[in-house]
């Protein structure tokens, strides 16, 4: 849920809206993208409705790990591409337009269909990644 009910994934999910369904267990979700970046787009969504990442409970979250990976093996021997793009956009800065968790499964081909990657050139500095990393450690206990 979000703030307007049922996000349009837990729609598709209830069978409400229809989807190129491609799998589906107890706890995920899998359809094609209806705007897709590259022929095969894929994306993959935990029936439970957390809105990010960071709110998904470890069962949804290691149901998702188990069968990303062969969901990638399935789009890539029907698409053709031996490269793709897995990629979760959280919050509305960071791209997300669907609040409902999911992971896209995006192909890359040789031409450039697919994802564009913006790359840093900016080096992470020594003394600043330290003290994050330390910081992310205490958290993480
Ligand atoms: P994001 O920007 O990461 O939130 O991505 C949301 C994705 O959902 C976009 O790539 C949309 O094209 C896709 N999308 C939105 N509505 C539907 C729908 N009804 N069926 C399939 N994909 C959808």
């Amino acid at each position: 849920m979000n703030g307007d009910g049922p996000s349009i994934f837990t729609r598709i999910i209830n069978g409400e809206l229809p989807c190129h369904k491609v799998y589906e267990d107890d706890l995920v979700f899998s359809f094609l993208d209806v705007n897709p970046m590259s022929t095969g787009h894929t994306l993959v969504v935990p029936k439970e409705p957390a809105v990010t990442l960071d709110a998904l409970s470890e069962e949804s979250a290691a149901a998702i790990g188990r069968v990303l990976p062969i969901i990638s093996k399935a789009v890539l021997e029907v698409s053709g591409a031996t490269e793709f793009n897995v990629l979760q956009n959280n919050g509305a800065n960071a791209y997300q337009s669907v609040f409902h968790v999911h992971f896209h499964i995006i192909p890359k081909f040789k031409d450039g269909g697919g994802l564009s990657w913006p790359m840093s050139t900016m080096p992470l500095d020594n003394e600043e990644g330290s003290q994050i990393a330390a910081k992310i450690r205490a958290v993480l206990g």
